[in-house]
């Protein structure tokens, strides 16, 4: 235990222009990732875990002090190698170098299981660094919420007229991602219920705004949900309760929404779903005590549960993946009907993907909301064709409270990214705003990752497994001066599922910066344009025209 820890002391990140590194791009690194355990952003920051299950951002505690000492002392010309959240090196590299090169959770393809992992974590030896924990992105709710709010914006206008008035959702899981659930639901205009077993993650998304309300039984939720799409009202409901028992349940009653769907942590078995008939104490108990008979169980729930989705499906409702690995877990327990829906990737997301559409972020290291609201008003400004986006930024604006360091996110794609990140720049260099600016993404991107169950299902050419692309986006983001890159493994969907990269950048108002933004903000959304184009998508391939990415094979 650190003497941190032992002081019991919360994490935050500093605030302010005064530094305690040697530059900014190190600063950068320690406040972001301090901010990722601030216990306004992270869900268990004590025990050092961000979101998704158990997705963290050091090793222990020991390897956080080390980060943190090393980042300090980092000069503007080394690099720090981390390795599943432990810091192994520093290296003399050159100042367009990024600072810090990440290696999260990676196993040689034959031992990629969770037993393996487990046996390997238990041993201290491996860390879970989920997608944007271990890369020191994370930045709350907030950062998933507007891709959210478009998954049901894109599923309202295939089948529900472009709204999701007089709807219904039932999902499941109000945890860091899973809670952007009931804001983007209500924000379409749509009620939704959402099955919570942890009643403090209830109580957490009704204190940030996140959730209306909290029904006690199952019986209330309905009586509200009838109530509200009755007359129309935007209303989301949190109701304590077991998924894999409540929407069994519901399809006894009949009673049957318009949307289901899904947030729990079902990609990790063991950590993240609470199996039928468990209390949270029980189950933390018979984690340690016997590990795998917890995981069978929890798996014969997800089995249950997803035969639920598929019934309520089967009597008429949109039913869809989002992202946590659900069907895959089902299917191998013996539902032979699981991906009889789709994921969320294909069903609603990849044409954004096509332009090198995806969740970009920035992030006032100032700590002044000020900062923020300058951001927002270029956008307004420079984007003011894009309707859409000018929408998400007013309501934005208004309706989402800040979670640890001020920051926003909104889907930029090729061109755009570049754009603004050297806008940003320009206003850091002319004072315009307090502090540099932290600009990053989430690994479920364009370009950044190969995941056969959510981000590349269905790819056209069938190469959904072909892991190539995220290695060469994060090669390439290196290459091209990012602060810190990531390589990643079991992201979202759990280990054997997924490979995927991070990547980092620094607006601190220099001239340097200023060409490695150009250079990383259009090399990083590009991949996306050409993986997609790679695969055939006439969208891609029209995007590189128009835009001047060169493809060379599809060129000639
Ligand atoms: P989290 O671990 O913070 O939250 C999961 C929540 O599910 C917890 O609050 C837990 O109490 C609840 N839960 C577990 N078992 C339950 C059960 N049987 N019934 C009801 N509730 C139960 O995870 P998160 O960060 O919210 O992510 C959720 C899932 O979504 C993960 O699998 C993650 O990989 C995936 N994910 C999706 C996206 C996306 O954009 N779709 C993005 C990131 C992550």
């Amino acid at each position: 235990m650190s003497q941190r820890q032992a002081e019991g002391k919360a994490l935050r990140a500093p605030r302010g222009s005064g530094m305690q590194a040697k530059g900014w791009i190190q600063e950068a690194a320690l406040r972001m990732l301090l901010n990722n355990l601030d216990p306004e952003v992270a869900e268990r920051p004590e025990d050092l875990v961000v979101y998704g299950g158990i997705g963290k951002a050091a090793r222990n505690w020991e390897a956080f002090e080390a980060i943190y000492r090393t980042l300090t002392e980092l000069e503007k010309d080394e690099t720090m190698l981390v390795q599943s959240g432990k810091p192994v090196g520093v290296f003399k590299s050159h100042p367009d170098a990024p600072r810090v090169l990440m290696a999260n959770s990676n196993l040689v393809p034959a031992w990629a299981d969770w037993d393996h992992f487990h046996t390997l974590d238990q041993k201290g030896l491996i860390m879970f660094g989920q997608m944007t924990a271990g890369s020191w992105i994370y930045i709350g709710s907030q950062g998933i919420v507007q891709g959210t709010f478009e998954t049901f914006a894109e599923c309202a206008r295939q089948h529900f007229g472009g709204t999701l008035k007089g709807t219904l959702t039932v999902t499941a899981g109000l945890g860091g991602m899973g809670g952007a659930q009931p804001l983007a639901v209500t924000l379409n205009g749509g009620v939704v219920i959402a099955v919570e077993a942890d009643r403090s993650r209830i109580r957490r998304r009704l204190e940030t705004r996140y959730l209306d309300r909290m029904a006690e039984t199952l019986e209330e939720a309905i009586a509200l949900a009838r109530e509200a799409k009755a007359s129309e009202k935007a209303l989301s409901i949190g109701l304590p309760g077991n998924a894999a028992e409540i929407l069994p349940r519901m399809v006894e009653r009949g009673f049957i929404p318009e949307i289901v769907t899904d947030q729990t942590s079902a990609h990790d078995p063991l950590n993240g779903y609470l199996p039928r008939g468990f209390s949270l104490e029980e189950a933390a108990a018979m984690r340690t005590e016997d590990p795998k008979r917890l995981t069978a169980l929890a798996r014969q729930s997800i089995a249950d549960h997803v035969r639920a989705m598929l019934e309520i499906k089967s009597r008429g409702a949109v039913a869809f993946d989002y992202g946590n690995n659900i069907r895959q877990v089902a299917w191998d327990e013996g539902v032979e009907n699981a991906f009889d829906f789709p994921g969320f990737v294909p069903a609603y997301i990849r044409p954004q993907f096509c332009e090198g559409k995806g969740p970009f972020r920035w992030v006032a290291l100032s700590g002044d909301p000020e900062d923020i609201y300058r951001t927002d008003e270029v956008i307004l400004r420079e984007f003011c064709d894009n309707e859409r986006l000018c929408h998400w930024i007013r309501m934005a604006r208004e309706k989402i409270a800040f979670q640890g360091l001020p920051s926003r996110i909104c889907w930029l794609g090729y061109g755009e990214r570049a754009r603004f990140g050297k806008i940003i720049n320009g206003m850091v260099a002319r004072g315009e705003l307090k502090a540099p600016i932290v600009i990053g993404r989430d690994h479920l991107d364009s370009g950044s990752v190969a995941s056969p169950n959510r981000e590349t299902e269905g790819m056209k050419d069938g190469s959904d497994a072909v892991a190539d692309w995220p290695i060469l986006n994060a090669l390439i983001n290196a290459v091209g001066g990012a602060s810190w890159v990531s390589v990643h493994h079991g992201g979202g969907v759990g280990m054997g599922y997924s490979i995927h990269a991070g990547m980092v950048i620094v607006a601190d108002g220099t001239d340097a910066a200023e060409k490695r933004l150009e250079r990383v903000l259009t090399t990083d959304p590009g991949m996306g344009v050409i993986r997609h184009a790679d695969a055939g998508y006439e969208k891609a391939i029209q995007t590189a025209r128009e835009k001047g990415v060169r493809l060379p094979m599809v060129d000639s």
